[in-house]
């Protein structure tokens, strides 16, 4: 891989997973130009029971979100990806089979990321225009691929990684997500979980908490496109 100069970012998440991912151009894991406004991610899904759930939590706060489908997971479940669309949130794309992205050349994961386009455009009429790579792996010439196929390279910020996949407690997610938003965060939770996810209960707490902080909740790409100091129109949040 070739080398090149990394964000102090890539480089803690790197040697948080122990990977050699790379890259700094044109990735997004959050944008402070955003003011009062945060974009709750949901990855690996949809899930027949959490995706639901989630759901349902999202309208009752009325917040919009972004779902990184997992392709095959979007075949099983077609329904749920267009009950998220539907009800006005993003679907970005994150594969087709959550692959060790370590172990796959740029064109077979471009294949992957292709597949998965044409499967949600089935489902929704519209190709995700924003692309999550599993466990946050990029290389530049992934980055130019993506790009390449119409598609935003997207992380998360680094704060707000609530490893909900660890099943840890409620309390510990509510924690994380709260004590360290900022303007223009990017939250990352997962809606496909093991048995007993405690990602549902915890966006009950965390949704009204932060809308008192004075933050709404919108999807990803609205999110970059706010430029500072300007007013969002008040069309999804
Ligand atoms: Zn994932």
């Amino acid at each position: 891989m070739k080398k090149i100069k990394l964000t102090a970012y890539i480089t803690a998440l790197c040697a948080i997973l122990g990977l050699h991912a790379s890259a700094q151009a044109h990735v997004y894991a959050s944008n402070r130009d955003a003011g009062k406004y945060v974009a709750l991610t949901f990855d690996d899904g949809p899930h027949p029971i959490y995706t639901e759930k989630i759901l349902s939590i999202l309208k009752e706060n009325n917040a919009k979100a972004t779902f990184f489908v997992i392709g095959k997971n979007a075949e099983s479940y077609p329904e749920l990806v267009l009950a998220e669309f539907n009800d006005g949130h993003e679907i970005g794309n994150h594969t087709y089979s959550h692959p060790d992205m370590k172990k796959l050349s740029v064109e077979s994961i471009i294949e992957e990321i292709e597949k998965t386009q044409d499967i949600v455009y089935d489902i929704t009429g519209k190709k995700p225009e924003i692309f999550r790579s599993p466990c946050g792996v990029y290389s530049d010439e992934l980055v130019e691929a993506i790009e390449n196929i119409g598609c935003k390279p997207i992380l998360w910020s680094w704060r707000q990684d609530t490893k909900d996949w660890t099943l840890p407690s409620v309390k510990s997610i509510v924690k994380t997500v709260t004590e360290n938003i900022q303007d223009g965060d990017i939250i990352l939770f997962h809606d496909y979980n093991k048995k007993g996810s405690p990602t549902p209960e915890a966006l009950e707490i965390i949704l009204p908490k932060l809308a008192e902080k004075g933050y709404s909740f919108i999807t990803v790409s609205e999110l970059l496109k706010i430029k500072r100091g300007e007013i969002k129109n008040e069309t999804a949040a």
